[in-house]
């Protein structure tokens, strides 16, 4: 058996063995670093460096960051004679790394994987993502969260007492912050974890080029912000915008060594007789100014995520910065002002979480590691008053069960609803997220708060939640099971 850990990222996606003690990388063309992105055009796929190079002349055969889309049943790509699903474009990209790793290893034997995944999400986007590992030809041994395979990679050889790792990951796509307690003998306990599904690098990438389109409305008049103010034909303005977010990405990532850089993009689009040269000179200064509100948002729920689960900053013994957009100095300068310590960062950012994942893989001494994980919100039910009862608290360590007893709020009342909702708002329902629901008919005919309704919430290991109610003078019950997203 060979095994193998990948990081499936939003961007970029690395994969990693432990080879007689040290960690291998498995190469696509000379490079540790797979883009995840794809191109499809002429009935022929293209994966990473080849697909994003294509990009600029094939915009709309292009998809990148199809992971942020992942487990949705909504989400396609329609390209030419065929239509591409999130799982679709996992699968293709496992594909690439599938083969890599085969002619690494030099042998016919099955690969074992640990893919990673955000701490946020839910049973069925873990689902979907082992299913690309199965169907790229992987044995998929675990999906395991980002956060605690970036702590596994520093803790796992080095640690000697027990330590409390406060773990910051910003990606491509992804926001999350996570509390955990590491002992000696390597057992990862999950203590609190928050963060932003909807935040990442591709959010500071639109943050440049929304100050590039207004250099080009002051330079020349001509307005970007969509097709029809561009004026461009559709082949023309996508081409344009997909060159100024390449451009837009490339700088950012420039901007975090130095404090300022020149962007200059030859025919960028038809204008007048010729063509548009871009040419802008862009400071660090403005590029954060440009995202300020972003930088406050994530500085804003590094501080709330500890005050809120009543943990203080003094118990951090080491904070770790993951996701290659941890690499903008803000973070750094935010975090050791925060916690008054310096982050680790001796270990490369973009392959930490691989190198977690490739111990958890490990034959012999992944299975040394121990895992307990957390309900990062609380979940319960809708009751009277467009009030959130709580029946599985919030940093309860999973699997887990819980049963409360509920009663009617009317006489001769034969039918009640069980909302479930997730969140923290006792008080106004509509500030949690709602999940869904059921009914349960048949309940005792009685005066009402004389029935007696039990409700149980059972919450597996994949983050299934097993919700059940019955009343226990008929036996009528009702149920359902919900898959459960972290990050509400
Ligand atoms: P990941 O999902 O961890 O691969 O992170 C990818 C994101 O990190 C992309 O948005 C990249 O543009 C961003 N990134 C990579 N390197 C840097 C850098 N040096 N400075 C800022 N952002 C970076």
């Amino acid at each position: 058996m060979n095994y193998l850990g990948i990081d499936l990222g939003t961007t970029n996606s690395v994969a990693c063995t432990v080879k007689n003690g040290k960690y291998a990388y498995i190469n696509f063309r000379n490079k540790e670093l797979l883009p995840s992105a794809m191109l499809y055009k002429d009935g022929k796929i293209s994966i990473g460096s080849i697909a994003k190079r294509k990009a600029t002349i094939y915009p709309t055969n292009y998809i990148s960051s199809s992971k942020t889309y992942m487990g949705s049943n909504e989400k396609k790509w329609q390209i030419e004679d065929r239509t591409f699903t999130p799982t679709d474009v996992a699968t293709e990209i496992l594909h690439v790394i599938h083969d890599e790793a085969v002619n690494f290893f030099g042998n016919n034997d099955e690969i074992e994987t640990v893919i990673t995944t955000p701490a946020y999400f839910s049973s069925s986007q873990n689902a979907a993502t082992a299913e690309a590992g199965k169907r790229a030809g992987f044995k998929v041994k675990q999906i395991l969260a980002e956060p605690v395979a970036a702590a596994i990679a520093y803790a796992f050889d080095d640690l000697k007492t027990n330590e409390k790792i406060y773990v910051v990951d910003l990606g491509g796509g992804t926001f999350d912050v996570t509390l955990l307690e590491v002992s000696s003998n390597n057992e990862y306990r999950t203590l609190m974890k928050d963060g932003d599904n909807h935040l990442g690098g591709d959010d500071f990438d639109i943050a440049i080029y929304e100050l590039m389109l207004s250099h080009i409305r002051q330079d020349i008049g001509v307005d970007l912000s969509t097709e029809e103010s561009s004026e461009l034909t559709p082949e023309a303005y996508s081409r344009a915008r997909q060159k100024l977010l390449q451009e837009a990405e490339r700088v950012k990532c420039v901007l975090s060594d130095a404090e300022e850089d020149d962007v200059s993009i030859m025919n960028l689009f038809p204008y007048r007789d010729g063509n548009y040269d871009f040419d802008m000179t862009l400071t660090r200064a403005a590029f954060m100014q440009a995202a300020s509100k972003l930088v406050r948002h994530v500085e804003n729920t590094i501080r709330d995520s500890l005050h809120n689960v009543g943990r203080s900053v003094d118990e951090v013994n080491r904070v770790i910065l993951v996701g290659g957009s941890a690499n903008m100095p803000f973070i750094r300068e935010y975090v050791e002002e925060f916690f008054h310590k310096k982050p680790y960062s001796d270990k490369d950012l973009s392959k930490l979480v691989a190198m977690g994942a490739a111990l958890r893989a490990d034959g012999t001494r992944g299975d040394t590691i121990t895992l307990h994980d957390i309900i990062a919100h609380s979940l319960g039910i809708e009751i009277v008053g467009d009030r959130f009862s709580p029946i599985l608290i919030r940093g309860r360590e999973y699997p887990c069960e819980e049963m409360k007893i509920y009663t009617t709020s009317h006489d001769y009342q034969e039918v009640v609803s069980i909302d479930v909702y997730e969140g923290e708002d006792e008080n106004q329902i509509k500030n949690n997220y709602y999940y869904g629901g059921f009914q349960v008919d048949g309940i005792e005919k009685a005066l009402e708060g004389i029935p007696k309704i039990e409700v149980t919430f059972s919450f597996d290991e994949s983050c299934i939640l097993h919700v059940k109610a019955k009343d226990r003078k008929t036996g009528v019950s009702g149920a359902k099971d919900l898959a459960i997203h972290f990050g509400h």
